[in-house]
């Protein structure tokens, strides 16, 4: 396993959020501003999450020259791998979701005036609104 900081300067655009937790550009896509939460686990592991594209772990660490390995601890096997997604802060995941917010509360007020969300791209509410239910998964909430 790599210490984290190791993993952190692998990345684009790193911002601190937290104790133990980063937002940063995902590589693993063309991300403009930062959608990927970076956080430790209460194990140690690494963890991931990009909220963007929901690229895989696996595409994460490939992307900066890691396996997924790489991101826990060595006592940690093949099998306990799956929750690597969850244990994401509420607050960066809040914050990932911002923008999608922002665009729900301009299409909630056209609606509010009784208007026709017209212009509107269909593909860009779906894609905010599979967003927003996984951070709303992700930190433990119910959709
Ligand atoms: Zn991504």
């Amino acid at each position: 396993m790599i210490p984290i900081e190791d993993f952190l300067s692998r990345l684009q655009k790193v911002r601190k959020t937290g104790a133990k937790s980063w937002m940063a550009c995902c590589p693993s896509h063309q991300d403009k501003n930062p959608s990927m939460t970076v956080s430790e686990g209460t194990d140690g592991r690494i963890l991931a999450h990009c909220f963007s594209q929901q690229c895989g772990i696996d595409d994460i660490t490939a992307a900066v020259g890691l396996e997924v390995k790489d991101l826990m601890p060595e006592n940690l096997g093949f099998h306990r791998m799956k929750p690597l997604r969850m244990g994401v802060n509420p607050r960066d995941a809040l914050f990932s979701v911002r923008d999608d917010m922002q665009s729900f509360l301009i299409w909630a007020k056209m609606v509010q005036r009784g208007e026709a969300l017209t212009g509107v791209d269909t593909l860009e509410i779906a894609r905010a609104i599979g967003r927003i239910q996984m951070a709303i998964e992700l930190t433990g909430g119910e959709q």
